[in-house]
């Protein structure tokens, strides 16, 4: 049951997808049309200074958003890492966003 109505929710593009075909790491809009993920660039310019890792190993670990290329996804910007504490690949990357009271 959907929480709001469809036309709140970010269109997707092309087709929809199936659930068992869908990507980790990509979003989808009620219809199960793909959306397009936030940019390194664009989450930047919105106040993100680092990119947070997040292992599922419970680990934390933040990159400088200078690190990584500006048309990056910013899901896709954990397919390189790996875990410093229990070696696992691909950590779940979220931009980590400025203090409300560090902001100017
Ligand atoms: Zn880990």
């Amino acid at each position: 049951m959907a929480r709001y109505p469809a036309g709140a929710y970010t269109k997707g593009i092309g087709d929809p997808v199936p659930r068992h075909r869908r990507n980790p790491r990509r979003g989808y809009d009620a219809e199960g049309r793909e959306t397009v993920p936030a940019t390194i660039a664009n989450s930047a310019a919105n106040g993100a200074y680092a990119i947070r890792a997040e292992c599922q190993c419970g680990h934390e670990a933040e990159v400088p958003i200078g690190q990584f290329p500006p048309e990056m996804f910013v899901p896709d910007a954990g397919l390189g890492m790996v875990c410093s504490a229990c070696g696992r690949k691909g950590p779940r990357t979220v931009p980590a966003w400025r203090r409300v009271s560090d902001r100017p």
